[in-house]
Protein backbone atom coordinates (compact mmCIF):
# COMPACT_ATOMS: atom_id res chain seq x y z
CA UNK A 1 0.00 0.00 0.00
CA UNK A 2 1.49 3.59 -1.05
CA UNK A 3 1.99 6.07 1.74
CA UNK A 4 0.84 9.51 1.07
CA UNK A 5 2.90 13.04 1.57
CA UNK A 6 0.62 16.36 1.06
CA UNK A 7 2.45 19.64 0.29
CA UNK A 8 0.18 22.75 1.47
CA UNK A 9 1.17 26.59 1.41
CA UNK A 10 0.40 29.04 3.82
CA UNK A 11 0.89 32.78 4.36
CA UNK A 12 1.79 33.72 0.45
CA UNK A 13 1.87 32.39 -2.81
CA UNK A 14 4.80 31.46 -4.58
CA UNK A 15 6.49 29.72 -1.77
CA UNK A 16 8.41 27.06 -3.16
CA UNK A 17 6.07 24.24 -2.07
CA UNK A 18 6.90 23.06 -5.69
CA UNK A 19 10.74 22.78 -4.81
CA UNK A 20 9.72 21.16 -1.40
CA UNK A 21 7.87 18.28 -2.91
CA UNK A 22 10.72 17.61 -5.43
CA UNK A 23 13.76 18.17 -3.03
CA UNK A 24 11.57 15.38 -0.97
CA UNK A 25 10.87 13.43 -3.92
CA UNK A 26 14.77 13.43 -4.48
CA UNK A 27 15.61 12.71 -0.68
CA UNK A 28 13.72 9.83 -0.74
CA UNK A 29 14.11 8.38 -4.03
CA UNK A 30 17.68 7.72 -3.44
CA UNK A 31 17.09 6.09 -0.20
CA UNK A 32 15.55 3.83 -2.23
CA UNK A 33 11.84 4.30 -2.07
CA UNK A 34 9.30 4.24 -5.06
CA UNK A 35 8.02 7.33 -5.41
CA UNK A 36 5.30 9.38 -7.62
CA UNK A 37 4.53 13.24 -7.40
CA UNK A 38 1.36 15.05 -8.54
CA UNK A 39 -0.06 18.37 -8.21
CA UNK A 40 -3.38 19.88 -7.77
CA UNK A 41 -4.08 22.93 -9.23
CA UNK A 42 -6.67 25.24 -7.58
CA UNK A 43 -7.39 27.16 -10.91
CA UNK A 44 -10.29 26.47 -13.14
CA UNK A 45 -8.55 26.01 -16.42
CA UNK A 46 -8.96 22.85 -17.32
CA UNK A 47 -4.90 22.18 -18.25
CA UNK A 48 -2.45 25.65 -18.04
CA UNK A 49 -2.09 24.84 -22.26
CA UNK A 50 -4.38 27.87 -22.78
CA UNK A 51 -2.85 30.17 -20.01
CA UNK A 52 -0.76 32.97 -20.95
CA UNK A 53 3.10 32.01 -20.24
CA UNK A 54 3.14 35.73 -18.91
CA UNK A 55 0.97 35.05 -16.25
CA UNK A 56 1.81 31.16 -15.60
CA UNK A 57 5.26 30.98 -16.66
CA UNK A 58 6.37 27.92 -18.91
CA UNK A 59 3.82 25.54 -19.66
CA UNK A 60 5.63 21.42 -18.87
CA UNK A 61 4.89 18.87 -21.28
CA UNK A 62 5.14 15.00 -20.35
CA UNK A 63 5.41 12.19 -22.58
CA UNK A 64 2.25 11.25 -23.12
CA UNK A 65 1.16 14.93 -24.29
CA UNK A 66 -0.09 16.49 -21.03
CA UNK A 67 0.63 20.57 -20.45
CA UNK A 68 1.38 20.92 -17.36
CA UNK A 69 2.36 23.26 -14.82
CA UNK A 70 6.09 24.12 -14.41
CA UNK A 71 6.37 22.31 -10.96
CA UNK A 72 6.54 19.09 -12.76
CA UNK A 73 9.82 20.68 -14.42
CA UNK A 74 11.36 20.48 -11.54
CA UNK A 75 9.70 16.86 -10.00
CA UNK A 76 11.33 15.64 -13.04
CA UNK A 77 14.63 17.60 -12.87
CA UNK A 78 15.23 16.79 -9.32
CA UNK A 79 14.03 12.96 -9.35
CA UNK A 80 13.45 11.71 -13.09
CA UNK A 81 10.42 9.96 -12.04
CA UNK A 82 8.02 9.57 -14.92
CA UNK A 83 4.83 11.82 -15.00
CA UNK A 84 2.23 11.56 -17.29
CA UNK A 85 -1.54 13.22 -17.48
CA UNK A 86 -2.34 12.02 -14.18
CA UNK A 87 0.51 14.28 -12.82
CA UNK A 88 -1.54 17.31 -12.51
CA UNK A 89 -5.00 18.05 -11.83
CA UNK A 90 -6.97 21.12 -11.66
CA UNK A 91 -10.09 22.26 -10.05
CA UNK A 92 -11.37 22.77 -14.22
CA UNK A 93 -10.37 18.89 -15.02
CA UNK A 94 -12.09 17.44 -11.91
CA UNK A 95 -15.68 20.59 -12.65
CA UNK A 96 -14.98 18.64 -16.49
CA UNK A 97 -15.13 15.06 -15.32
CA UNK A 98 -18.04 15.37 -13.04
CA UNK A 99 -19.90 17.41 -15.40
CA UNK A 100 -19.56 15.23 -18.17
CA UNK A 101 -20.46 12.11 -15.52
CA UNK A 102 -23.60 14.43 -14.93
CA UNK A 103 -24.78 14.54 -18.15
CA UNK A 104 -23.80 10.80 -18.82
CA UNK A 105 -26.21 10.30 -15.59
CA UNK A 106 -24.20 8.22 -13.90
CA UNK A 107 -24.92 9.78 -10.75
CA UNK A 108 -28.11 8.80 -11.16
CA UNK A 109 -30.94 11.91 -10.56
CA UNK A 110 -28.78 13.03 -7.08
CA UNK A 111 -27.84 16.53 -6.93
CA UNK A 112 -24.39 17.20 -7.78
CA UNK A 113 -22.39 18.50 -5.04
CA UNK A 114 -19.00 19.84 -4.01
CA UNK A 115 -19.01 16.83 -0.76
CA UNK A 116 -19.10 14.51 -1.78
CA UNK A 117 -19.16 14.25 -5.80
CA UNK A 118 -16.46 16.57 -6.44
CA UNK A 119 -13.99 15.60 -3.37
CA UNK A 120 -14.67 12.25 -4.67
CA UNK A 121 -13.19 12.90 -8.22
CA UNK A 122 -10.33 14.84 -6.29
CA UNK A 123 -9.42 11.46 -4.27
CA UNK A 124 -10.30 9.16 -7.49
CA UNK A 125 -7.28 10.92 -8.90
CA UNK A 126 -4.99 10.66 -6.42
CA UNK A 127 -5.72 6.98 -5.87
CA UNK A 128 -5.21 6.98 -9.65
CA UNK A 129 -1.85 8.66 -9.20
CA UNK A 130 -0.61 5.55 -7.61
CA UNK A 131 -2.58 2.55 -9.32
CA UNK A 132 -0.46 -0.20 -10.18
CA UNK A 133 -0.11 -0.18 -14.12
CA UNK A 134 3.85 -0.02 -14.72
CA UNK A 135 5.19 0.15 -11.59
CA UNK A 136 4.05 -0.14 -7.98
CA UNK A 137 4.41 2.84 -5.29
CA UNK A 138 5.87 3.47 -2.08
CA UNK A 139 5.24 6.95 -1.49
CA UNK A 140 3.15 9.07 -3.41
CA UNK A 141 3.95 13.09 -2.60
CA UNK A 142 1.16 15.63 -3.49
CA UNK A 143 1.46 19.15 -3.94
CA UNK A 144 -1.86 21.42 -3.78
CA UNK A 145 -1.39 24.35 -5.12
CA UNK A 146 -2.35 28.14 -4.00
CA UNK A 147 -2.46 29.00 -0.62
CA UNK A 148 -4.41 27.69 2.49
CA UNK A 149 -6.97 30.03 3.28
CA UNK A 150 -8.11 30.80 -0.35
CA UNK A 151 -11.37 29.80 -1.31
CA UNK A 152 -9.92 27.98 -4.42
CA UNK A 153 -7.88 25.29 -2.74
CA UNK A 154 -10.64 24.58 -0.07
CA UNK A 155 -12.57 21.17 -2.18
CA UNK A 156 -8.74 20.19 -2.38
CA UNK A 157 -8.20 20.15 1.17
CA UNK A 158 -11.32 18.65 1.88
CA UNK A 159 -10.81 15.94 0.12
CA UNK A 160 -7.10 15.65 1.74
CA UNK A 161 -8.78 15.55 4.53
CA UNK A 162 -11.26 12.69 3.95
CA UNK A 163 -8.35 10.96 2.11
CA UNK A 164 -6.59 10.86 5.75
CA UNK A 165 -9.33 9.09 6.75
CA UNK A 166 -10.09 7.03 4.08
CA UNK A 167 -6.26 5.15 3.98
CA UNK A 168 -5.83 5.68 7.64
CA UNK A 169 -3.59 8.68 9.28
CA UNK A 170 -0.23 6.59 9.54
CA UNK A 171 -0.20 6.39 5.69
CA UNK A 172 -0.09 10.45 5.52
CA UNK A 173 1.71 12.89 5.86
CA UNK A 174 1.04 16.58 5.45
CA UNK A 175 3.65 19.09 5.12
CA UNK A 176 2.88 22.33 5.31
CA UNK A 177 4.99 25.14 3.43
CA UNK A 178 4.95 28.64 4.97
CA UNK A 179 6.73 31.90 5.13
CA UNK A 180 8.14 34.14 7.71
CA UNK A 181 8.50 37.80 7.40
CA UNK A 182 11.39 40.05 8.61
CA UNK A 183 10.03 42.90 10.09
CA UNK A 184 12.51 45.54 9.31
CA UNK A 185 11.18 47.55 12.84
CA UNK A 186 11.40 44.48 15.19
CA UNK A 187 14.82 42.57 13.60
CA UNK A 188 13.07 39.33 13.67
CA UNK A 189 11.17 37.42 11.85
CA UNK A 190 7.75 36.94 12.39
CA UNK A 191 5.63 33.77 13.36
CA UNK A 192 2.49 35.09 13.58
CA UNK A 193 1.49 34.54 10.24
CA UNK A 194 2.43 31.03 10.23
CA UNK A 195 0.55 30.41 13.20
CA UNK A 196 -2.39 31.48 11.59
CA UNK A 197 -2.24 29.68 8.73
CA UNK A 198 -1.04 26.55 10.76
CA UNK A 199 -4.53 27.24 12.27
CA UNK A 200 -6.74 27.98 9.42
CA UNK A 201 -5.37 24.29 8.22
CA UNK A 202 -6.38 22.73 11.32
CA UNK A 203 -9.56 24.26 10.74
CA UNK A 204 -10.57 22.31 7.71
CA UNK A 205 -9.51 19.50 9.97
CA UNK A 206 -6.12 18.86 8.82
CA UNK A 207 -3.43 19.04 11.25
CA UNK A 208 0.30 19.61 9.29
CA UNK A 209 3.11 16.93 10.58
CA UNK A 210 5.79 19.17 9.42
CA UNK A 211 6.36 22.99 8.61
CA UNK A 212 8.97 24.14 6.44
CA UNK A 213 9.39 27.67 7.24
CA UNK A 214 10.98 29.93 4.49
CA UNK A 215 13.17 32.94 6.03
CA UNK A 216 14.59 35.21 3.54
CA UNK A 217 18.64 34.89 3.75
CA UNK A 218 18.39 34.26 7.25
CA UNK A 219 18.77 31.15 9.39
CA UNK A 220 15.47 29.98 11.65
CA UNK A 221 16.48 30.34 15.06
CA UNK A 222 16.24 27.80 18.14
CA UNK A 223 13.70 30.16 19.73
CA UNK A 224 11.71 30.05 16.29
CA UNK A 225 11.71 26.73 16.05
CA UNK A 226 10.84 26.72 19.96
CA UNK A 227 7.82 29.35 19.27
CA UNK A 228 6.55 27.71 16.01
CA UNK A 229 6.45 23.79 17.20
CA UNK A 230 4.60 24.96 20.58
CA UNK A 231 1.61 27.36 18.40
CA UNK A 232 1.00 24.65 15.79
CA UNK A 233 1.87 21.68 18.21
CA UNK A 234 4.58 19.91 16.16
CA UNK A 235 7.54 18.80 17.88
CA UNK A 236 10.22 21.12 17.50
CA UNK A 237 12.00 18.10 15.52
CA UNK A 238 9.62 18.64 13.03
CA UNK A 239 10.50 22.31 11.97
CA UNK A 240 12.24 22.85 9.45
CA UNK A 241 14.24 25.85 7.97
CA UNK A 242 14.20 26.90 4.43
CA UNK A 243 16.74 29.92 3.81
CA UNK A 244 17.01 31.00 0.59
CA UNK A 245 19.92 29.03 -1.18
CA UNK A 246 21.01 29.27 -4.63
CA UNK A 247 21.63 26.75 -6.32
CA UNK A 248 18.40 25.46 -6.31
CA UNK A 249 20.23 21.59 -6.59
CA UNK A 250 21.54 22.86 -3.19
CA UNK A 251 18.05 22.89 -1.35
CA UNK A 252 17.46 19.16 -1.32
CA UNK A 253 20.79 18.82 0.88
CA UNK A 254 19.76 21.80 3.37
CA UNK A 255 16.98 19.66 3.92
CA UNK A 256 18.33 16.65 4.39
CA UNK A 257 21.00 17.90 6.66
CA UNK A 258 17.65 18.87 8.97
CA UNK A 259 16.91 15.83 8.79
CA UNK A 260 13.37 16.08 6.56
CA UNK A 261 13.23 12.80 4.78
CA UNK A 262 14.29 10.74 8.90
CA UNK A 263 11.16 12.60 10.05
CA UNK A 264 9.14 11.97 7.20
CA UNK A 265 9.86 8.38 7.37
CA UNK A 266 9.74 8.44 10.91
CA UNK A 267 5.98 9.81 10.31
CA UNK A 268 5.32 7.14 7.89
CA UNK A 269 6.70 4.13 9.61
CA UNK A 270 8.89 3.51 6.72
CA UNK A 271 12.40 2.25 7.44
CA UNK A 272 14.45 2.34 3.97
CA UNK A 273 18.12 2.13 3.47
CA UNK A 274 20.21 5.63 3.99
CA UNK A 275 20.96 6.57 0.10
CA UNK A 276 23.57 8.02 -0.68
CA UNK A 277 23.09 11.67 -2.30
CA UNK A 278 27.50 11.33 -3.53
CA UNK A 279 26.74 12.34 -6.60
CA UNK A 280 24.00 15.15 -6.68
CA UNK A 281 26.56 16.56 -3.93
CA UNK A 282 29.23 16.95 -6.59
CA UNK A 283 27.06 18.56 -9.05
CA UNK A 284 26.25 21.03 -6.40
CA UNK A 285 30.30 21.43 -6.13
CA UNK A 286 30.54 21.79 -9.92
CA UNK A 287 27.65 24.30 -9.68
CA UNK A 288 29.55 26.43 -6.77
CA UNK A 289 32.82 26.22 -8.50
CA UNK A 290 32.61 26.61 -12.28
CA UNK A 291 35.80 27.86 -13.79
CA UNK A 292 34.93 28.90 -17.27
CA UNK A 293 31.77 31.03 -18.35
CA UNK A 294 30.19 31.78 -22.06
CA UNK A 295 27.62 34.33 -23.04
CA UNK A 296 24.01 33.31 -24.24
CA UNK A 297 21.53 34.83 -25.39
CA UNK A 298 17.84 33.63 -25.61
CA UNK A 299 15.62 35.59 -27.49
CA UNK A 300 11.61 34.83 -26.84
CA UNK A 301 8.59 36.87 -26.31
CA UNK A 302 8.02 36.11 -22.73
CA UNK A 303 11.28 37.25 -21.59
CA UNK A 304 9.81 39.63 -18.89
CA UNK A 305 8.70 36.63 -17.11
CA UNK A 306 10.88 35.04 -15.00
CA UNK A 307 9.67 31.34 -15.33
CA UNK A 308 8.31 31.45 -19.33
CA UNK A 309 11.08 29.17 -20.47
CA UNK A 310 12.15 28.12 -16.78
CA UNK A 311 13.09 24.46 -18.83
CA UNK A 312 15.40 26.26 -21.04
CA UNK A 313 16.81 28.28 -18.17
CA UNK A 314 17.90 24.77 -15.96
CA UNK A 315 18.79 23.05 -19.32
CA UNK A 316 21.66 25.20 -19.90
CA UNK A 317 22.64 24.90 -16.34
CA UNK A 318 22.98 21.49 -16.75
CA UNK A 319 24.91 21.77 -19.90
CA UNK A 320 27.53 24.47 -18.06
CA UNK A 321 27.58 21.94 -15.66
CA UNK A 322 28.73 19.18 -17.94
CA UNK A 323 31.87 21.71 -19.49
CA UNK A 324 32.66 23.01 -16.27
CA UNK A 325 31.00 26.80 -17.29
CA UNK A 326 28.95 29.26 -16.08
CA UNK A 327 26.23 30.62 -18.04
CA UNK A 328 25.98 33.89 -18.18
CA UNK A 329 22.13 34.15 -19.74
CA UNK A 330 20.78 37.61 -21.64
CA UNK A 331 17.06 37.36 -21.93
CA UNK A 332 16.65 38.97 -25.54
CA UNK A 333 13.20 40.61 -26.08
CA UNK A 334 12.03 39.54 -30.06
CA UNK A 335 9.91 42.54 -30.23
CA UNK A 336 13.20 44.96 -29.05
CA UNK A 337 15.31 43.13 -32.05
CA UNK A 338 12.12 44.58 -34.59
CA UNK A 339 12.16 48.27 -33.02
CA UNK A 340 15.57 48.64 -33.02
CA UNK A 341 16.01 48.51 -29.23
CA UNK A 342 18.33 46.04 -29.67
CA UNK A 343 20.58 45.61 -32.54
CA UNK A 344 20.06 41.76 -33.78
CA UNK A 345 24.21 42.54 -34.94
CA UNK A 346 25.32 42.99 -31.74
CA UNK A 347 24.33 39.01 -31.54
CA UNK A 348 28.05 38.54 -32.64
CA UNK A 349 29.10 39.81 -28.92
CA UNK A 350 27.72 36.01 -27.43
CA UNK A 351 29.06 33.04 -27.71
CA UNK A 352 25.65 31.03 -28.38
CA UNK A 353 22.33 32.53 -29.41
CA UNK A 354 19.01 30.30 -28.69
CA UNK A 355 15.86 31.22 -30.09
CA UNK A 356 12.89 30.37 -27.59
CA UNK A 357 9.54 28.50 -28.60
CA UNK A 358 6.60 30.79 -29.03
CA UNK A 359 3.38 31.66 -30.54
CA UNK A 360 2.12 34.00 -32.81
CA UNK A 361 3.34 36.78 -35.22
CA UNK A 362 4.80 39.12 -32.71
CA UNK A 363 8.47 39.81 -32.71
CA UNK A 364 9.01 37.37 -35.78
CA UNK A 365 10.34 39.43 -37.89
CA UNK A 366 13.56 40.08 -35.55
CA UNK A 367 13.90 36.84 -34.32
CA UNK A 368 14.11 36.15 -38.42
CA UNK A 369 16.95 38.96 -38.52
CA UNK A 370 18.73 37.47 -35.35
CA UNK A 371 19.10 34.04 -36.93
CA UNK A 372 20.78 35.82 -40.27
CA UNK A 373 23.48 37.42 -37.96
CA UNK A 374 23.83 34.01 -36.57
CA UNK A 375 24.16 32.05 -39.73
CA UNK A 376 26.15 34.82 -41.31
CA UNK A 377 28.51 35.52 -37.94
CA UNK A 378 29.31 31.73 -37.40
CA UNK A 379 27.73 31.83 -33.64
CA UNK A 380 26.81 29.02 -32.20
CA UNK A 381 23.27 28.66 -32.31
CA UNK A 382 20.25 26.21 -30.84
CA UNK A 383 16.60 26.77 -32.41
CA UNK A 384 13.90 25.31 -30.22
CA UNK A 385 10.66 24.72 -32.13
CA UNK A 386 9.80 28.34 -33.23
CA UNK A 387 13.00 28.74 -33.01
CA UNK A 388 13.71 25.87 -36.09
CA UNK A 389 10.54 27.60 -38.06
CA UNK A 390 12.34 30.84 -38.14
CA UNK A 391 15.39 29.45 -38.82
CA UNK A 392 14.16 27.52 -42.03
CA UNK A 393 11.88 30.88 -42.90
CA UNK A 394 15.31 32.80 -42.62
CA UNK A 395 17.25 30.15 -45.07
CA UNK A 396 14.18 30.35 -47.44
CA UNK A 397 14.21 34.49 -47.66
CA UNK A 398 18.04 35.15 -47.90
CA UNK A 399 19.73 32.13 -49.64
CA UNK A 400 16.99 30.81 -51.90
CA UNK A 401 15.88 34.25 -52.71
CA UNK A 402 11.74 33.22 -51.49
CA UNK A 403 11.54 36.70 -50.18
CA UNK A 404 8.16 35.98 -48.76
CA UNK A 405 8.83 32.68 -47.18
CA UNK A 406 6.44 32.70 -43.79
CA UNK A 407 5.16 30.20 -41.99
CA UNK A 408 0.99 30.11 -42.44
CA UNK A 409 0.65 30.90 -39.09
CA UNK A 410 2.05 34.60 -39.56
CA UNK A 411 0.65 34.72 -42.73
CA UNK A 412 -1.52 32.68 -44.01
CA UNK A 413 -1.95 33.56 -47.56
CA UNK A 414 1.93 33.27 -48.08
CA UNK A 415 2.53 32.06 -51.58
CA UNK A 416 5.64 30.12 -49.91
CA UNK A 417 4.50 28.54 -47.34
CA UNK A 418 7.59 26.69 -45.85
CA UNK A 419 6.37 26.16 -42.68
CA UNK A 420 2.44 25.01 -42.75
CA UNK A 421 -0.18 23.15 -41.27
CA UNK A 422 -0.17 19.31 -42.44
CA UNK A 423 -2.94 18.90 -44.87
CA UNK A 424 -4.88 16.77 -42.05
CA UNK A 425 -4.74 19.01 -39.92
CA UNK A 426 -6.19 22.29 -41.93
CA UNK A 427 -9.88 23.29 -41.27
CA UNK A 428 -9.37 22.39 -37.90
CA UNK A 429 -10.07 25.69 -36.30
CA UNK A 430 -10.41 25.07 -32.38
CA UNK A 431 -7.73 25.98 -30.06
CA UNK A 432 -7.02 23.57 -27.60
CA UNK A 433 -6.55 20.04 -29.08
CA UNK A 434 -5.39 20.31 -32.14
CA UNK A 435 -1.24 20.60 -31.40
CA UNK A 436 1.22 17.74 -31.99
CA UNK A 437 2.20 17.23 -28.08
CA UNK A 438 4.00 15.02 -25.93
CA UNK A 439 6.88 12.32 -27.04
CA UNK A 440 7.40 11.61 -30.64
CA UNK A 441 10.32 9.36 -32.02
CA UNK A 442 12.89 10.63 -33.87
CA UNK A 443 15.17 8.89 -36.14
CA UNK A 444 18.70 10.29 -36.56
CA UNK A 445 20.53 10.62 -39.64
CA UNK A 446 24.61 8.98 -38.96
CA UNK A 447 26.86 11.74 -39.89
CA UNK A 448 25.11 14.65 -38.60
CA UNK A 449 26.08 16.47 -35.66
CA UNK A 450 22.43 15.80 -34.10
CA UNK A 451 23.57 11.97 -34.39
CA UNK A 452 26.99 12.60 -32.63
CA UNK A 453 25.30 14.44 -29.77
CA UNK A 454 23.08 11.72 -28.94
CA UNK A 455 25.43 8.76 -29.77
CA UNK A 456 22.32 6.88 -30.87
CA UNK A 457 20.04 6.15 -34.20
CA UNK A 458 16.59 6.90 -32.02
CA UNK A 459 15.78 9.22 -29.56
CA UNK A 460 12.19 10.32 -28.41
CA UNK A 461 11.52 13.94 -27.88
CA UNK A 462 8.62 16.31 -26.44
CA UNK A 463 6.23 18.21 -28.85
CA UNK A 464 4.27 20.89 -28.57
CA UNK A 465 3.20 22.81 -31.78
CA UNK A 466 1.05 22.63 -34.47
CA UNK A 467 2.65 23.85 -37.65
CA UNK A 468 5.41 21.64 -39.21
CA UNK A 469 8.39 21.88 -42.12
CA UNK A 470 6.73 21.85 -46.00
CA UNK A 471 8.44 18.98 -47.15
CA UNK A 472 7.56 20.63 -50.38
CA UNK A 473 10.45 23.04 -49.80
CA UNK A 474 13.14 20.08 -48.78
CA UNK A 475 15.20 20.13 -51.35
CA UNK A 476 15.82 22.73 -52.61
CA UNK A 477 16.95 23.89 -49.21
CA UNK A 478 19.66 20.88 -49.30
CA UNK A 479 20.50 21.34 -52.39
CA UNK A 480 20.66 24.94 -52.33
CA UNK A 481 20.91 26.17 -48.49
CA UNK A 482 23.45 23.78 -46.99
CA UNK A 483 20.26 22.42 -44.66
CA UNK A 484 20.47 18.88 -43.32
CA UNK A 485 17.84 17.22 -42.08
CA UNK A 486 19.12 15.38 -39.31
CA UNK A 487 16.05 13.77 -37.41
CA UNK A 488 12.83 12.70 -38.34
CA UNK A 489 9.14 11.19 -37.44
CA UNK A 490 8.08 8.64 -40.14
CA UNK A 491 4.27 8.85 -39.74
CA UNK A 492 2.16 6.85 -42.95
CA UNK A 493 4.97 6.98 -45.09
CA UNK A 494 5.85 10.92 -44.70
CA UNK A 495 8.42 12.23 -42.86
CA UNK A 496 8.02 15.31 -40.32
CA UNK A 497 11.41 16.93 -40.03
CA UNK A 498 12.28 17.39 -36.06
CA UNK A 499 15.83 18.35 -36.25
CA UNK A 500 17.35 20.18 -39.50
CA UNK A 501 21.10 21.88 -39.23
CA UNK A 502 23.53 23.89 -41.52
CA UNK A 503 26.54 22.09 -42.82
CA UNK A 504 28.74 25.06 -43.57
CA UNK A 505 28.80 26.00 -39.64
CA UNK A 506 30.47 25.74 -36.60
CA UNK A 507 27.11 24.53 -34.67
CA UNK A 508 23.18 25.17 -35.95
CA UNK A 509 20.85 22.83 -34.81
CA UNK A 510 17.41 23.88 -34.30
CA UNK A 511 14.61 21.06 -33.58
CA UNK A 512 10.88 20.80 -33.52
CA UNK A 513 10.73 19.16 -30.61
CA UNK A 514 11.78 20.98 -26.99
CA UNK A 515 14.58 19.75 -25.77
CA UNK A 516 14.63 21.70 -22.77
CA UNK A 517 11.96 18.91 -21.24
CA UNK A 518 14.24 15.98 -20.64
CA UNK A 519 17.35 17.47 -19.22
CA UNK A 520 18.43 16.61 -15.94
CA UNK A 521 21.31 18.34 -13.86
CA UNK A 522 23.34 14.87 -13.86
CA UNK A 523 22.33 14.44 -17.73
CA UNK A 524 22.42 16.99 -19.17
CA UNK A 525 20.15 16.90 -22.69
CA UNK A 526 22.41 16.46 -25.37
CA UNK A 527 21.82 19.43 -28.33
CA UNK A 528 21.76 21.39 -24.94
CA UNK A 529 25.23 19.45 -24.28
CA UNK A 530 26.67 20.33 -27.31
CA UNK A 531 25.06 23.58 -27.96
CA UNK A 532 27.19 25.24 -24.83
CA UNK A 533 30.36 22.83 -25.76
CA UNK A 534 30.30 24.58 -29.33
CA UNK A 535 29.93 28.21 -27.54
CA UNK A 536 32.95 27.33 -25.23
CA UNK A 537 34.59 26.66 -28.36
CA UNK A 538 33.73 29.88 -29.84
CA UNK A 539 34.61 31.86 -27.43
CA UNK A 540 38.31 29.99 -26.65
CA UNK A 541 38.79 31.08 -30.24
CA UNK A 542 37.18 34.45 -30.34
CA UNK A 543 37.94 36.20 -27.23
CA UNK A 544 40.60 36.67 -24.75
CA UNK A 545 39.58 36.56 -21.12
N1 LIG B 1 3.88 28.49 -32.99
C1 LIG B 1 4.56 27.36 -33.52
C2 LIG B 1 3.62 26.22 -33.82
O1 LIG B 1 2.53 26.15 -33.32
C3 LIG B 1 5.69 26.93 -32.60
C4 LIG B 1 5.23 26.45 -31.26
C5 LIG B 1 6.32 26.38 -30.24
O2 LIG B 1 7.38 27.00 -30.40
N2 LIG B 1 6.12 25.66 -29.17
O3 LIG B 1 3.95 25.33 -34.55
Amino acid sequence: MPKYVFVTGGVVSSVGKGIVAASLGLLLKTRGLRIALMKLDPYINVDPGTMNPYEHGEVFVTDDGAETDLDLGHYQRFTGVKLSQKSNVTTGGIYNAVIQKERRGEYLGKTVQVIPHITDEIKRRIRMLTAEEEEETDVAIIEIGGTVGDIESLPFLEAIRQFHLDVGRQDCCTIHVTLLPYVEAAGELKTKPTQHSVRALRDIGITPNVIICRTGNLRLSAGERQKIAMFSNVSEESIIGAEDISPIYAIPLNFQQQGLDQTVLKILDLQPGDGDLREWREMVDRIESLKKHVRIAAIGKYVSHDDAYKSIHEALVHAGVYSDCRIDLDWVDSEQLETGAFDPNTLSNYDGVIICPGFGRRGIEGKIEAVRCIREGGIPFLGICLGMQIAVIELARNVLGLSEANSTEFDPETPQPVISLLSEQRGVREMGGTMRLGAYRCDLNHGAKAHAAYGVDVVYERHRHRYEFNNQYRERLENEANMIVSGVHTRDGHELVEIMELRDHPWFCASQFHPEFTSMPLKPQPLFREFVRAALKHREEHRRD
